[in-house]
């Protein structure tokens, strides 16, 4: 297994991982209350949040089928995911890094009432805070406030950006994890992309090449799902 500590040189294409709506096995989750939650990860350079409440076991949730047969990836309201148990065996096995967890859920409701049962078990995964930093000059990037820099996390969110790139050198070698600086969007590797694809797993997810991905997203459905996770974001965070 690849150690985690180090910087590593991102010599492969990297990509942003969005969920897409209305596939054919798009599904959703909502965490079923009284849940717990730990507290929301903070900068600790600066003491900005940057990312959403983390959601504590025992975890109970409520499965909405969007599309017509369950996929491998169920999407969810903070930033971490719902997976099949068979691509986290899978993702393991493959000897890739980045997930975490992989800790139990228990499906308490699903609807519609016209969707089957998942077949297959779910697990829950946190998702890396990689040491990677966004470069926010190479990224063309405009944040929310720029009057609070921070050379961690940037200081705010973010406004408007016209591709992603890394600061070299920064990376710790995760196939999926969160940069400092790009709150909100998880980032993959070439070899996740692949090993997502290979495997025929359905994934309600597109792969979009960092180095075109802009935000504001362009697409109206992307864009939809940018909105709903900023509001989650700032229902989630106090
Ligand atoms: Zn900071």
């Amino acid at each position: 297994m690849r150690t985690q500590a180090e910087p590593k040189q991102l010599s492969m294409s990297l990509y942003v991982l969005e969920h897409v709506l209305f596939t054919d096995h798009d599904a959703e989750f909502s965490v079923e209350e009284p849940a717990i939650r730990g507290k929301a990860p903070r900068c600790d350079l600066c003491g900005e949040v940057v990312g959403m409440l983390f959601w504590l076991p025992p975890r109970r949730a409520a499965f909405r089928l969007e599309g017509r047969r369950w996929g491998d990836i169920v999407y969810g309201p903070g930033d971490s995911l719902i997976v099949s148990a068979r691509l986290a065996v899978a993702f393991r096995k493959a000897g890739l890094s980045g997930l975490s967890g992989f800790e139990p859920v228990e499906i308490v409701k699903v609807s519609p009432r016209t969707a089957v049962s998942p077949v297959s078990e779910y697990v829950h995964v946190d998702i890396a805070r990689s040491s990677a930093s966004v470069d926010d000059t190479a990224s063309g990037l405009v944040r929310c406030r720029p009057e609070r820099r921070c050379l961690k996390c940037g200081g705010s969110s973010v406004r408007r950006l016209d591709r992603v790139v890394l600061r070299d050198g920064t990376w710790s070698g995760e196939d999926i994890f969160f940069a400092w600086g790009l709150p909100g969007r998880w980032l993959v590797t070439e070899r996740f992309r692949a090993f997502c694809t290979s495997q025929g797993f359905l994934i309600n997810s597109e792969f979009v090449d960092a180095a075109k991905y802009v935000c504001p997203r362009p697409n109206s459905a992307a864009s939809a799902v940018d909105t709903r996770r900023a509001s989650d974001r700032r229902n989630n965070t106090n």
